[in-house]
């Protein structure tokens, strides 16, 4: 029966990785995954990960028993809170709610799946190009035609904001658009206040449905109140919308797949028929939600003490990754290397967008053992004070020549 099944692809990103594991030089570099890593580029459990830990260890009212369907409430209430701030009067008049998902991937997933079988001004679904390359696969696989709208300018390393908000002018009313709130990836450039205020008139007069996926609060910036600026002004201007959290990065709890969607509706009544929606969904997805992860991030999240400490963890994580931005653009710019590099600092997040053409990161890999994405993408995570110089010298050698 499966004579006539073809061979599928290797994710890129996955197959990257394990080519780096079986190369043997020892000044190999990984730069292309998207996960933390500590300047000796050991992968990060955060101090206060490991306090949650103890705590849910020696809780013995906690058992292994199904989770409610849409996640324990505290957890999604808190997750929530965090995306659209302690004040936020959507969640004072009862229009929100929140559904865990498996990650963030499950987050855009869900949402997507919803928003096929109950969103019905527009099938037509917009990402940005470049975007995580999984946005693409996840609205396409629910059956929406996937449109991209321009966001890279190549010319400028920057926002190409007129383009995008052309597209915004031109998209069929009531289409839906993919967002990244923060540390957009993969280019690390994201919208100033202003431009976001831009976006916000457009996508109202046009009735564009603003479907923000945030997988970096806290991680960008250190701030985890800046990093969720442009959805709390969304919200403000009254806009329904849904906002996908993961809770990977900024809690380094990759593998344990806790995420959360949160809805904001126009009414309390609305809102709780859609989460109704939900719940009925999820349940022939996944049935119930996974327990671990998501109760370390509850026990953080409605802890004050542990609040506070998880912030220290994440200026940590942001720091590093900033530090490393400026030691490699100082390389570069003291090897004289050709090009400007101030794009490396201005950018912001794990990822740094840096232009090197398909031919550069082929060289860079066979020649220098450096592993990075076809798309000139560097995860700054993978940078640390020992190889940052021999990095740069490489760049500097494949852009010379
Ligand atoms: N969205 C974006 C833009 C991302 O970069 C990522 C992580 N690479 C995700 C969603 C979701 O990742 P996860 O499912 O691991 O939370």
């Amino acid at each position: 029966v499966f004579q006539e099944v073809p061979q599928a692809p290797p994710d890129a990103i996955f197959h990257l990785t394990s080519s780096y594991k079986a190369d043997t030089n020892p000044n190999k570099i990984n730069i292309g995954v998207g996960a933390f890593r500590t300047d000796e580029m050991k992968p990060y459990i955060l101090p206060v990960v490991r306090k949650a830990e103890t705590i849910l260890y020696n809780d013995e009212t906690l058992d292994h028993e199904y989770q409610p369907i849409a996640g324990q409430p505290s957890y999604t209430r808190a997750a929530t809170r965090l995306i659209l701030g302690e004040d936020s009067a959507a969640i004072k008049e009862g229009r929100t709610a929140g559904v865990q998902t498996i990650s963030g991937t499950g987050a855009n997933h869900t949402g997507a799946l919803f928003l096929h079988q109950f969103y019905k001004k527009s099938n037509k679904c917009y990402i940005s190009n470049p975007t995580w390359a999984n946005h693409r696969s996840i609205f396409s696989l629910v059956g929406f035609e996937v449109e991209e709208y321009p966001y890279w300018n190549p010319q400028t390393r920057g926002l190409d904001y007129e383009g995008l908000l052309q597209s915004l002018r031109e998209a069929p009313a009531g289409s839906i658009f993919v967002l990244h709130p923060c540390a957009h990836n993969p280019t690390g450039v994201d919208p100033t206040q202003e431009q976001w205020k831009g976006i916000a008139k457009i996508m109202q007069e046009r009735e564009l449905f603003p479907f923000f996926d945030c997988a970096y609060q806290g991680f960008a910036s250190g701030d985890l109140d800046k990093d969720a600026w442009a959805v709390r002004y969304f919200v403000d201007q009254g806009f329904e919308l849904f906002v996908c959290q993961s809770f990977a990065k900024n809690f380094g709890l990759y593998g344990e797949r806790a995420g959360n969607l949160t809805i904001v509706g126009k009414t309390p009544e609305a809102t709780k028929r859609v989460f109704s929606q939900f719940e009925k969904l999820q349940r022939s997805e996944i049935s119930n939600p996974p327990a671990f992860g998501s109760r370390i991030v509850d026990i953080v999240l409605n802890d004050k003490d542990l609040y506070a400490e998880w912030k220290e963890n994440l200026k940590y994580m942001s720091h590093r990754i900033i530090e490393m931005r400026h030691a490699l653009k100082g390389h570069l710019v003291e090897l004289k290397t050709p090009g400007t590099w101030d794009h490396i600092t201005n950018q912001i997040g794990m990822f740094s967008f840096t232009g090197l053409k398909p031919g550069q990161v082929k060289v860079l890999k066979e020649k220098y053992h450096i592993y990075m994405t076809n798309n000139g993408r560097i995860s700054m995570a993978g940078v640390s004070t020992k190889n940052v110089a021999y990095l740069a010298k490489s760049i500097d050698d494949v852009v010379r020549n």
